[in-house]
């Protein structure tokens, strides 16, 4: 129920029909009794200002951007902060009381966030990680592992270009280094490695596998993959074969949504098993 005075937010993407984030805002609407509403916005890249406009217009708090919008959705900001600025896309809008618009990117913070909970004996100073992929979420996720003080993050990807793109537009985020190569490099990063992670579309349903054999890496690497679809991938499955620890990507999808929900709502909402379950469409437990 939300009566006149409700809250209202949202996602705009294009398309946006296969996006979870109206069902895990939903959620936390409801476990909080929030009178507010979090609605899917299918908005085609046209007609992006004037969705922009419309919202300002409506009394939105704001919302989120998905593909293929983050981009260009930079131009539309009054601000934008510096994390999301080196990054070159925000995922999260917000309107100030007098109509000003704030984007920021929190793919990175989110991934940070989840592996914290995920495997919480793991420290991101311990040593380099290997990023596979260099597309948008591989740059939210360099940025933000050099911003929580990685001291070396070497990135392979099937187009160097790319890998050397993000290698540069991330310089300065922390202390540590960004270095670019291909996927050919990988045997040869892997026994440095303290944290492995695909962010290549490969392994999601319907795409081609991950082709990538783990000889090499120490047992105590953190393995992590941000295909959430399926949820254990073929490399989690191969990482805890061989005993090393596991960290699956839907909580990065779920971390990523809490600065946005609470800049909205007023309320930090926590990741639960609950939330997970629900985003997962698993029945309610006992
Ligand atoms: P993107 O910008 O399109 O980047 C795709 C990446 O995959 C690029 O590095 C690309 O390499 C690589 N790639 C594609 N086909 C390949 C192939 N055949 N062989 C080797 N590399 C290949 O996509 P994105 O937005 O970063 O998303 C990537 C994946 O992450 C998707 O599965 C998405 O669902 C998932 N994701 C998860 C979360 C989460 O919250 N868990 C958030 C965002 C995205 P090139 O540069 O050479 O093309």
């Amino acid at each position: 129920m939300i009566s006149g005075k409700a809250k209202l937010a949202g996602v705009i993407g294009h398309p946006i029909g296969h996006s979870k984030s109206p069902l895990l805002h939903g959620y936390w609407l409801r476990e909080h009794g929030i009178d507010g509403a979090y609605v899917p916005m299918n908005v085609a890249p046209e007609a992006l200002s004037v969705a922009i406009a419309g919202l300002r217009a409506l009394g939105f708090r704001g919302c989120n951007v998905t593909v293929p919008h983050k981009e260009a959705v930079i131009a539309l900001c009054d601000t934008v902060d510096d994390g999301a600025r080196a990054i070159g896309a925000v995922n999260t809008l917000v309107f100030d009381e007098a109509g000003h618009l704030h984007g920021s990117n929190t793919d990175g913070t989110g991934f940070m966030q989840n592996l914290r909970e995920g495997a919480p004996g793991w420290r991101v100073e311990a040593g380099p990680a290997l990023v596979l992929g260099a597309g948008g979420a591989a740059r939210a996720i360099v940025h933000g592992l050099l911003a929580a003080g990685a001291p070396e993050v070497v990135i392979a990807n099937r187009t160097l270009a790319k890998a050397e793109g993000l290698a540069r537009d991330v310089a300065g985020a922390g202390n540590g280094s960004a270095i670019a190569f291909t996927l050919d490099a990988v045997p040869d990063v892997l026994p440095r490695t303290s944290l492995l992670v695909n962010t290549t579309v490969l392994g999601m349903s319907g795409q081609a596998p991950l082709t990538i054999d783990l000889d090499g890496l120490p047992g105590t690497a953190l393995v992590t993959d941000i295909v959430y679809s399926p949820l254990e991938t073929d490399l989690l499955k191969a990482a805890s074969r061989r005993g090393n620890p596991t960290v699956d990507g839907l909580g990065m999808l779920l971390h990523q949504a809490v600065p946005g929900f609470e800049a909205w709502f007023g309320v930090r909402p926590s990741v639960s098993a609950g939330l997970r379950d629900h985003v997962l469409q698993i029945p309610p437990r006992g």
